[in-house]
């Protein structure tokens, strides 16, 4: 066992030798993540060079061609933050509708056509392994100008160490980007929960970790009936929102019944509907127009920086 390690170990070494002197250093990052697997050693501080390796290597070698190649990119000062709502001003009605777990055969399919009857784009935050079941899905909800954030491959809410967490990311990143194009910067962790490991691995990769303002409590256990599903989006809508609702991880049908009477109602209320991307772009241009009106006092607010 242990010769077989030793020859392997220097294979891989000759290898990084025979590499011309240019490439040295990212050889050595590729090496030494393989030396570290072959070894059996898990070296979470590696995970980061693994990972932006693994997904230059993941880009040159695509095979498949996207039907559309979409970026939704989060403004600057949002990657690597958690946000719950857009901060945007009073009179700004505008809310973000998002749908977890999918994509779900029959229940993505119909929330697709009530947007599609609608004329609003929404986010999808999929689960990587309904990706891999349903790819058509997933496709048809990028194919409609969606957006898609990741949401794990497994949907798992325990404790895990940074190899579990780059791993239940960087595979869901790989298969929507494989499946559908989007190469997508938002991420929400599976329950909310912000500190078991995949929130922070989504932070340092400067995902924006997307939580909720609004829940229509679609997913509880006992869910709510439809009338009581809306009324809960209605009642606390505000500007710069973000409705949490679900496609998949069970019998979505309520929120597919209710999801006509919750847009009629927004709509009412003089709501427009728009993705995450969109939604955070307003609020940044919002903050930058009052940096420069005020860039006077900005430059003032530090005094002791250095
Ligand atoms: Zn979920």
């Amino acid at each position: 066992m242990f010769n077989r390690k030793l020859s392997l170990l220097l294979k891989v070494v000759s290898i990084i030798l025979a590499v011309g002197v240019s490439s040295v250093s990212i050889s050595l990052l590729v090496g030494i993540t393989r030396l570290d697997q072959l070894l059996g050693i898990q070296k979470q501080k590696s995970d980061t060079a693994k990972t932006s390796s693994d997904r230059a290597m993941g880009a040159s070698a695509q095979s498949i061609t996207p039907a559309t190649v979409q970026m939704n990119e989060v403004p600057k000062p949002f990657e690597g933050t958690i946000i719950y709502q857009a901060k945007l001003k009073a009179n700004e009605k505008v809310i973000a509708l998002t749908f977890d777990d999918g994509p779900s055969p029959k229940n993505t399919a119909q929330i697709l056509e009530i947007l599609k009857k609608n004329n609003i784009k929404a986010t999808f935050f999929m689960v990587g392994q309904m990706v891999k079941y349903f790819p058509q899905v997933a496709k048809q909800v990028a194919a409609d100008g969606h957006v898609i954030g990741n949401h794990t491959w497994h949907h798992w809410y325990f404790q895990m160490d940074g190899a579990t967490a780059s791993s239940e990311i960087d595979r869901t990143a790989d298969i929507i980007y494989k499946t559908t194009g989007e190469k997508t910067t938002l991420f929400r962790p599976p329950g909310g929960f912000l500190n078991n490991g995949l929130a922070q691995y989504a932070k340092n990769q400067k995902y924006a970790v997307m939580m909720w303002s609004e829940q229509s409590g679609d997913a509880e256990r006992r869910s709510p009936q439809v009338p009581m599903l809306v009324k809960n989006v209605l009642k606390q809508a505000k500007p710069g929102a973000i409705v949490l609702l679900h496609d998949g991880g069970g019998n979505r049908s309520k929120s597919v019944k209710a999801l006509p009477e919750m847009i009629a109602g927004l709509k009412a209320q003089g709501y427009r509907f728009v993705t995450i991307p969109q939604l955070l772009e307003m609020q940044a241009k919002e903050e930058s127009a009052v940096t420069a009106a005020s860039s006077v006092t900005t430059n003032h607010e530090h005094p002791n920086h250095q």
